[in-house]
């Protein structure tokens, strides 16, 4: 048995709050750890702000959300419809940015990696991306 829901909602740095506690609100139902909560809500940050400063620079458009429980696994996916990515693996290294001068760190994929039990970017240059993580 399969559990799904879906947001939509405008690319605004005032978002990152709600989805991220949207998304935490959905699992309880898996009576996850306060850990386990904490690490998708790092997780899910760092991936809807990747889709408002670099997806869409800061341009407010639609962020998707899908989250989908089956057998006491999460699965969240978070799309934009931005810029794309050119070369998923290296945007993905540790330490990689396109916005050194904006204090990014680019440490956001290696927070996901980390904190998340399965990690995956598919991204067309043009058309946007999807963030897929499992936890
Ligand atoms: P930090 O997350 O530490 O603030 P960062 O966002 O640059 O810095 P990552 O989150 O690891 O670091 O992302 C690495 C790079 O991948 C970004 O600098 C950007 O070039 C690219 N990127 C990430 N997400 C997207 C996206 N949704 N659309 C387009 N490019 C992206
Ligand atoms: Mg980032």
């Amino acid at each position: 048995e399969t559990n799904e829901m879906k947001l939509e909602f405008d690319s605004r740095p005032c978002n990152e709050s709600f989805a991220r506690v949207a998304v935490a609100s959905f699992m309880t139902q898996l009576n996850p750890t306060l850990e386990e909560v904490a690490d998708v809500k790092t997780a899910l940050s760092e991936a809807v702000t990747n889709a408002i400063v670099h997806g869409y620079q800061n341009e407010v458009k639609k962020i998707h959300i899908e989250c989908h429980i089956q057998d006491q696994v999460l699965e969240v996916k978070v799309t934009d419809y931005g810029v794309g990515i050119e070369d998923v693996e290296l945007a993905m290294q540790p330490m990689y940015t396109t916005k050194p001068d904006e204090e990014r760190s680019g440490m956001g994929f290696a927070f996901m990696e980390a904190f998340m039990d399965e990690l995956e970017v598919e991204s067309a240059p043009g058309k946007g991306t999807t963030v897929w993580m499992k936890k």
